[in-house]
This record gives structure tokens, C-alpha cells and sequence, in this order.
């Protein structure tokens, strides 16, 4: 076991890469045979998400040597909340107490980008996506990465959590937001049982629907239970679902990487017509 930590410990940003990189390949042909049949040119979409990786790596990389900087640290001084439960010695209550943590820091982190007009437009380069797909999870600001991963930097140092528990959050994580921006949706019925505990594609559709108060609803990173016990909590038939942002629905604001990089910093808008 502790080889294997060793193992993570040294080549986290390698297999991260490779895990995320072999889910999405998963994620994208599952879409291709059982995905909701929507006319759009999937190529070409995923074609301007992709774009936003080419920003997000230096960032995400930069901040990843300072996750590992930040633990080591909190381990050093044996700083922080969880070093401070005593009954947290079984490493499988650990790892659940602390993901429980970290989970609800990615909510409260959610609804600050939501609410805080000034970072909503940032978010809001990730919601104004006229079609919502795997690609769809790449679509993030680089200024929205740097602020997300400085909320966790913050999470991680006041909760001193060690370094295997982020690196497994971070892979589950991973793997949720790629499965939750699938085109695809769970039955019903499989979606009400699943969904009382994790968020799905149904219910992150709803979040990723044009006008409020859907937009700020369904706030949850993996689970929903922090939506359910704060009432952000909503459903909406597929049918009623259109993406994207009601200040942002044209395709000549959201359809360019250069519109989107430069779209949180303009004026503030009205609400706008639907393109058809
Ligand atoms: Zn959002
Ligand atoms: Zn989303």
C-alpha cells in the first residue's frame, strides 16, 4: 500500500492525465451509441472546448506544485481539522470524512461563482455551451481555474488532508464531472435513486439550463446532498432543457475561444433572444 501511495505521490499529474484522458474516450463513444439525439456537429464542438486545454495545463500544473507544497507542510506541523479527530484512525473513515469535507467546500465554491456577479462571468464561459457534452467539462476559463483550484488549496490547508485522500478525490472527481456532462441521461427511475445521494447527467442538465432559477440550482460537485439539505435542489423534464445563458445565447459570443477568453471581461449584459 505504501508503495502504491509512493507511486501516486510521484506520478500524479502523469496519471491523472491518462486516467482523465481514458474516461473521456469512454465518456465520448458511450455518447456515440447511446447518446440523446441532438443536432449539432460533435466534432466541431469538442474542436473549440478542446482549445481550453491549451490554458488550463500551466495553470492547473503551477497550482498542482502547490496542492503538493501545502500538504507536505500540513503533514510537517500536523496542521489542520482532521489531525484533530482522533477516531479518524481507520484510513477507509478517513478518506470518507474527508471527501465528505472537500465535497461540500466544491459546493459552497459553486454557488460563490454563481452569486458573485464579478466571478459568474467567469463560470459563465462554462454555462454558455449551446450543447452540453463530455467536451463540455474542458470548457473552463483560465481565470475560473486558477480561482477553483485556489478554493481547494484553501480547503486542503484547513482540513490537512494528506496527500493520497486528495489525489483519490481528485480522480473521483474527475470522473464524475466527465460522466455528469455526458449527452446521455439515466432512466427515470434509475435517476431518482441514484440521484438522492450523487449528482447525474439529469440532474447537472437541469444546472446547465438558460434561465434562472434552474441555473442556480443543482450546485453539487459528486453528491447532491448538500443541494437537497440547502433546497437548491431542482428537476426539469428533458424536454424543457435548453442550454446555454440567457445573457450570452449568441453564437458569436459563445462559438469563438477568442470571444469566450475575452467575454467575463466586457460590460455586463441583458438577458438576450435565443439564436435560432
Ligand atoms: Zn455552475
Ligand atoms: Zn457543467
Amino acid at each position: 500500500m505504501n508503495h502504491f501511495f509512493h507511486l501516486l505521490t510521484y506520478s500524479s499529474d502523469e496519471t491523472e492525465a491518462l486516467i482523465f484522458a481514458g474516461v473521456l474516450f469512454v465518456c465520448w463513444n458511450i455518447e456515440n451509441l447511446a447518446g440523446l439525439a441532438v443536432n449539432y456537429k460533435k466534432w466541431n464542438h469538442a474542436f473549440l472546448n478542446v482549445q481550453f486545454i491549451i490554458t488550463g495545463v500551466l495553470p492547473q500544473f503551477m497550482m498542482g506544485l502547490l496542492f503538493v507544497k501545502t500538504m507536505q507542510w500540513t503533514g510537517r506541523h500536523q496542521f489542520g481539522l482532521l489531525y484533530h479527530l482522533p477516531y479518524l484512525k481507520n484510513p477507509v473513515v478517513l478518506f470518507i470524512t474527508a471527501f465528505i469535507l472537500l465535497d461540500f467546500g466544491e459546493y459552497i465554491y459553486h454557488v460563490i461563482m454563481h452569486k458573485v456577479n464579478r466571478l459568474w462571468m467567469f463560470h459563465a464561459v462554462h454555462h454558455c455551451d449551446y450543447v452540453v457534452d463530455v467536451s463540455t467539462t474542458l470548457r473552463e476559463h483560465p481565470c475560473e481555474n486558477i480561482i477553483r483550484n485556489c478554493f481547494t488549496l484553501a480547503w486542503i490547508f484547513f482540513s490537512g488532508a494528506l496527500f493520497w485522500i486528495v489525489f483519490l478525490r481528485q480522480l473521483i472527481q474527475i470522473t464524475s464531472n466527465l460522466l455528469v456532462h455526458m449527452n446521455c441521461r439515466l432512466p427515470e427511475k434509475a435517476d431518482a435513486i441514484v440521484s438522492t445521494v450523487f449528482i447525474t447527467p439529469n440532474v447537472h442538465q437541469v444546472h446547465h439550463h438558460y434561465q434562472k432559477p434552474y441555473t442556480d440550482c443543482n450546485y453539487g460537485d459528486v453528491l447532491s446532498i448538500w443541494d437537497r439539505m440547502f433546497g437548491t435542489f431542482r428537476k426539469l423534464p428533458y424536454e424543457q432543457i435548453i442550454f446555454g445563458v440567457d445573457l450570452y445565447m449568441d453564437k458569436k459570443t459563445n462559438g469563438t475561444y477568442l470571444s469566450l477568453m475575452k467575454m467575463p471581461f466586457a460590460k455586463s449584459r441583458k438577458p438576450q433572444k435565443i439564436d435560432s
